[in-house]
């Protein structure tokens, strides 16, 4: 059956980049209907709204949604498909590709997997002004017995750990992990806290994380600090499968983990939820280039690899990832963050010459 895509480039790079994947996916004949509602700023400009219900409605009905990247406003876009959509599982694979220029000495070999909550922690922003928790928690003492009142003006932010977000995170970190498994990787997860400083929310990740892995005794667990996690992707790559971890510290460490496969150009990901699930660039609307015509769409193009394989066309993503793999590998088409001279259409262009 035909599978509904809906595109939504966004702000900045994010239709550039969303284009060329979707030039990618047109030129492989496949299954699929890709449709593109007008929405970011270009919406803004039409409708004065930056999602308009046509594109909503049309994202309600997807089977899969390839999105681009958003500025500050059109960030509503991005609220409504990680929170109302409810893609709770941010998966950021992070792969090394042959002739990709990467700040790692000896980079071959570098395959996991980061799984980084994605609902809940401290997004969306829950913040406001000390007084306010002064007000409504009188009582309130930190562990050196300091109440709200004794602060002074000033601000607080809320990080939000529930025992159904862990659960259902650590399960999606669990499977991945047996699926990376029957494919040849070690079965290891990594669960990554500040447990050592934040006793209860990170306490309950940790301790959830560890009682769900009970399930899963093909697989090994292990726990790191997240400082200590910092420093181990860079020294340890490659004895890492798969990450669990909450929010903030998945998004700090996948941009950290990204340079690994030569930064944000290259590096995918896909949010994916119990009924809805969309893919996107780890990157974002990157204003410094935007309209340039030299954003790398490899990340994006990668992301659609992902998308595929989601809608159960594994082969089709292998040959997708193997057309990528090639052009990287001759690394004649390069864009500039790539250290080439390259235009987003012609490393679109190559990818494409490479599928035939
Ligand atoms: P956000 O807050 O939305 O993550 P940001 O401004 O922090 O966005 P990006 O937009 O990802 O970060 O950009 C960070 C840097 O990486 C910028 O210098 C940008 O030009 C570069 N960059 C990001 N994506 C790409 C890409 N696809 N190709 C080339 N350079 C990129």
């Amino acid at each position: 059956m035909t599978k509904k895509i809906v595109a939504l480039g966004g702000d900045g790079i994010g239709p550039e980049v969303v284009d060329a994947a979707i030039q990618v996916l047109e030129s492989m004949n496949l299954d699929l209907e890709i449709l593109k509602p007008l929405c970011g700023e270009a919406a803004i400009k039409k409708f004065g709204t930056p999602f308009p219900k046509e594109a909503m409605d049309l994202t309600n009905q997807s089977d899969a949604i390839l999105f681009g990247a958003t500025e500050q406003a059109s960030v509503i876009i991005l609220a409504y498909l990680r929170w109302v959509l409810d893609t709770y599982a941010n998966l950021r694979p992070i792969k090394y590709y042959e002739g990709v220029s990467t700040p790692i000495k000896d980079p071959e070999g570098i395959d996991f997997l980061i799984v980084r909550e994605n609902s809940e922690g401290m997004y969306p922003g829950r913040e406001g002004d000390i007084s306010l928790l002064a007000e409504k928690l009188p009582d309130y003492k930190d562990l050196m017995g300091k109440s709200f009142a004794d602060f002074g003006k000033g601000k607080f932010a809320i990080r939000i750990i529930t025992e159904k977000g862990c659960k259902r995170i650590a399960k999606a970190a669990c499977e991945k992990a047996r699926e990376r498994k029957k494919r040849g990787f070690s079965g290891k997860v990594t669960c990554v806290t500040k447990s050592n400083v934040l006793r209860e929310s990170c306490g309950l990740f940790q301790k959830t994380c560890e009682e769900v892995i009970k399930g899963y005794p093909e697989l090994r667990y292990e726990h790191f600090y997240v400082d200590d996690m910092a420093r181990r992707i860079v020294r340890f790559p490659k004895d890492i499968d798969v990450i669990v971890t909450s929010n903030m510290f998945g998004d700090i460490l996948s941009d950290l983990a990204g340079e690994l496969m030569g930064g944000l150009g290259m590096a995918p990901s896909a949010c994916i939820g119990d009924r809805y699930a969309y893919f996107e660039p780890v990157h974002g609307s990157a204003p410094d280039i935007a309209g340039k015509g030299v954003a790398n769409p490899t990340a994006t193009i990668l992301s659609s690899v992902m998308m595929l394989e989601y809608l159960g066309m594994r082969e089709k993503a292998e040959e997708l990832e193997n057309a990528v793999k090639a052009v990287y590998e001759e690394g004649k088409v390069l864009t500039p963050d790539m250290g080439g001279k390259s235009k987003t259409r012609n490393v679109t262009k190559a990818i494409i010459q490479k599928l035939k």
